[in-house]
């Protein structure tokens, strides 16, 4: 009987069986010796290749301007951002001596609603920078040893993303996303095993700050038959990013008590919109995030929320922007797309209305352009697509986006 001279399945039991000259192999068992070679690829990969980053090559102001073309806006988090990683390679430049002023990592942590941009600003640097980068997101971490993924799988992506180049991987970014998620849930824990939470934290002090980790190179939980890849953090930069929703009213309460504090009466004279600009790293604390996990977080900034004239802005302006986007496919049918300025401000004014924030702009475009998209490329007399404010209450007018109740 013909059968899989590896795990002994039947013919009838496996999808396929190569045959050998003198035995047989099927599917499972190809993906399985396939994942083994990998490991012991990945193993061997050499500690020298990758390139060496210079960062004599850029000035925080070059990375910012470099920002400044796909980011629009959040001034402020891109100059911090700029000097923190500026200060980042400038560190990996040094030469280790004992002596010497050591510099210590400047790991960032970014705080603002969903939607501004926080990814984008990380994604954007390590594509500058040219370095691996991989996105994670805090929740599906727990603390090692129950339900969920071990926090050192975020350096499996890292890995995945840098092709299992090691040497590469360790001068990566890793974006951590929603990292306001593992705050601590209560006060007091010891009230509940906080598994997801402080555990959390407590799991990546470490990695934060730099260590030799071993990696699971296909990610998941580490079991002791697997191969494990060591990769040293200290040079990879840890992004944090959160929406922290809430902790406006602890800075309020905040400065409002330091005010008071001086003697003042009426309370701090702090304009309630703009109350992200003050956040501190104890504000971060009182929302749940522990004193070590902080220390380790030392750049803050924060990234305002987009108001209409900033996703006008997002629509037309970024060197990728949705409109240059849709104007590039319709130019590839020979049609000149273009959008008034009128149709422009009522779809940020849509965004705005419908809480759909920047990510919104693209399934708005995508809602009113879907038909012309569909028809246009049986129509060879056109040549010109025009898009107004009229066109666009008038395409929009019956999806759910202007009524979401429908
Ligand atoms: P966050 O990480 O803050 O939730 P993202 O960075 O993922 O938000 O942004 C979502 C999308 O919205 C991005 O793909 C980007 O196209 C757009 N976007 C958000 N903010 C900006 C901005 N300031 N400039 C340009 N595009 C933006």
């Amino acid at each position: 009987m013909v059968k899989c001279s590896f795990c002994g399945r039947k013919k009838s039991e496996t999808l396929m069986l190569v045959a050998g000259i003198d035995g047989h192999i099927c599917e499972l068992c190809i993906e399985q010796a396939y994942d083994i070679v990998q490991q012991e690829v990945n193993l061997h990969v050499s500690k020298n290749t990758g390139s060496e980053i210079d960062f004599t090559r850029f000035t925080p102001k070059s990375l910012k301007e470099y920002l400044d073309e796909y980011v629009i806006g959040q001034d402020s988090a891109k100059k911090f951002i700029s000097v923190a990683v500026y200060n980042h390679f400038k560190r990996l430049g040094m030469k280790i001596d004992e002596d010497e002023v050591v510099i210590e990592k400047s790991n960032i942590v970014l705080v603002g609603q969903t939607g501004t941009g926080k990814t984008l600003l990380a994604k954007t640097i390590a594509r500058f920078l040219e370095v691996p980068f991989a996105i994670v997101d805090a929740t599906v971490f727990t603390e090692a040893g129950y339900v969920g993924e071990d926090v050192e799988s975020m350096l499996t992506r890292l890995l995945q993303a840098a092709d299992y180049d090691v040497e590469a991987a360790e001068r990566g970014i890793v974006y951590i996303d929603e990292i306001d998620k593992i705050a601590r849930k209560s006060d007091n824990p010891s009230i509940t095993r906080d598994v997801s939470g402080e555990g959390v934290q407590q799991g990546l002090l470490k990695m934060l700050e730099g260590t030799e980790v071993n990696v699971p190179p296909q990610g998941g939980r580490k079991h002791p038959e697997q191969q494990m890849i060591k990769v040293d953090t200290s040079n990879i930069l840890f992004i944090c990013g959160g929406a922290f929703d809430g902790v406006e009213k602890i800075i309020a309460k905040r400065l409002n008590t330091q005010v008071i504090g001086f003697g003042q009466k009426g309370g701090a004279n702090v304009d309630r919109d703009n109350l992200l600009k003050h956040i501190n790293h104890q504000d971060l604390k009182s929302f749940g995030l522990i004193p070590e996990l902080l220390g380790r977080l030392p750049v803050l900034t924060f990234l305002e929320a987009l108001d209409a004239t900033t996703l006008k802005r997002i629509l037309t302006e970024p060197k990728n922007a949705i409109i240059r986007q849709y104007a590039k496919l319709f130019e590839m049918e020979g049609i000149k797309l273009h959008f008034t300025d009128g149709a422009l401000d009522y779809i940020a004014k849509l965004a705005i209305d419908y809480k759909l924030g920047a990510r919104g702009l693209r399934s708005i475009c995508e809602a009113l352009l879907t038909d012309a998209m569909f028809e246009l490329p049986n129509n060879k007399s056109i040549d010109e697509f025009r898009v107004d404010k009229k066109f666009v209450q008038d395409s929009l007018s019956n999806t759910n986006l202007i009524n979401p109740a429908a």
